[in-house]
């Protein structure tokens, strides 16, 4: 059975096909020359589960989507109070790239815009292995695989990377650079030039949103202050001179990158990740702003959406007879929002209920929010398909209509009525 939260990726990935707006990055030639039709999206919940679409195993660099990772990498070399005083944290409201420095403070005033990236690489301890390979190993233990660097991609960059060598030279000038200006240039550059999909991204994203935890291996790569630090400063700075925009239509704290990629944390949630390679004129991908702006309203994604997502839909599974017959019994929980919706549907794809009867019991639930409601209703068909009969018991109605999206027939019933068709067997778990 395939997931409809893959489904539901297809469909943002046909849904934005027209959006043809905007060109690719031509300050670097490898970039210019980049295919723009090339597209994918990928999430990730903190349940470590990758879902991904379209061109979801094409590679692109990473450009300023490692400036966050780097960003975290030198906090927790030398404490958060090292690096503030060093770089700020206010949004600039610039472009990426512009010669300024904060007039009152000498600081670059954040570590998403160059200035502040270039004095953060520069910031990461090199004593025992170059910052490259740091960043490098870093990458490769969000992504669980190896994360190499595009060289002549890099070699591109820095044959024409005045623009960053100036503002290395006048960070330098105010004693803001704790290296050689053009070590530090290069450096940046090749951070930059780290190649990854968008499942990396995505599971990358994931770490954050865990809190610092890689979901699947279990470790902790940030601390959880350093990683709430973090977020916050994507939150404000992380989108260029778009951020304001960006937060209120988005709501996600987010980076993108020049490549056309878009890296997106919902913090307890889930990491989502576009790619798009042509980029508006703020320099982030235009079609991967449409396919985040999507994203964030059908799942229900907005930081300032209020809910109090569970863990798992889930709260258990039983075996029943039910007027006779052998029958399934989901009890599910708390708000249903998409990363506790994630892990239900995980598990209903993974194990398929053994008995045709099914009942999701929902009495336990509080709210469903529309991205649950629309799940749950393309799984339903999908169960329906494969020939099991629904029973919901939904006795304070959180869903009001449901039906499964082909119309046929989802049967509800009261607790009462599950009660008495229940004839209880030594009840136990299945699997
Ligand atoms: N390497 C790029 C630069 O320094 C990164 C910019 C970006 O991705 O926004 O110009």
């Amino acid at each position: 059975m395939r997931s409809p939260i893959l489904d539901y990726l297809d469909a943002i990935v046909e849904q934005t096909g027209h959006v043809d707006s905007g060109a690719t990055a031509d300050y670097i030639p490898e970039l210019a020359a980049a295919d723009p039709n090339r597209v994918a999206v990928a999430l990730c919940t903190v349940n470590g589960t990758v879902y991904a679409s379209g061109d979801a195993d094409q590679e692109f660099s990473i450009q300023s989507m490692s400036k966050p990772f780097a960003y975290a990498l030198a906090i927790e070399d030398h404490g958060l109070e090292y690096v503030l005083d060093r770089v700020g944290v206010e949004p600039s409201g610039e472009a990426f790239n512009e010669l300024s420095l904060d007039p009152e403070t000498g600081r670059p005033r954040n570590p998403m815009i160059n200035a502040g990236a270039i004095a953060t690489h520069a910031l990461i301890r090199s004593e025992e292995a170059p910052a490259v390979e740091r960043l490098l190993g870093l990458f490769s233990d969000l992504a669980q695989r190896p994360i190499g660097i595009d060289e002549s991609l890099a070699a591109s960059e820095l044959a024409t990377g005045d623009r960053n060598l100036g503002l290395a030279y006048l960070l330098h000038a105010s004693g803001r650079l704790a290296r050689d200006p053009s070590a530090a240039v290069e450096g940046y550059i090749r951070q930059c030039s780290a190649t990854v999909t968008v499942r990396d991204l995505a599971l990358m994203a994931s770490t954050l949103a865990n809190g610092g935890v890689q979901p699947n291996t279990g470790v902790r790569l940030f601390s959880r202050e350093t990683t709430r630090h973090l977020l916050s400063v994507m939150a404000s700075c992380g989108m260029y001179d778009a951020a304001g925009d960006w937060f209120t239509s988005v709501g996600i704290p987010a980076k993108s990158g020049v490549a056309g990629g878009i890296m997106g944390v919902l913090p307890g949630q889930v990491g989502v990740a576009v790619f798009s390679p042509r980029l508006d004129a703020h320099g982030n991908s235009a079609r991967g702003v449409v396919m985040m702006e999507k994203l964030s309203k059908d799942l229900g994604l907005h930081l300032m959406e209020t809910g109090r997502p569970a863990r798992s839909s889930l709260r258990g599974t039983r075996k029943e007879t039910v007027e006779g017959e052998p029958t399934t019994v989901y009890v599910l929980q708390g708000d249903m929002v998409l990363s506790s919706i994630e892990s239900l549907v995980h598990e209903l794809v993974e194990n398929p209920p053994s008995t045709e009867l099914v009942v999701f019991d929902m009495s336990r639930v509080d709210e469903v929010l529309p991205v649950a409601r629309t799940t749950s209703a393309a799984m339903a068909t999908k169960l329906i398909d494969a020939g099991h009969r629904i029973i919901l018991i939904d006795p304070e109605e959180t869903v009001p209509e449901f039906q499964d999206s082909r119309g046929r027939a989802v049967e509800r019933w009261t607790s009462e009525r599950l009660e008495q068709g229940l004839l209880k067997e030594p009840a136990g778990p299945i699997g």
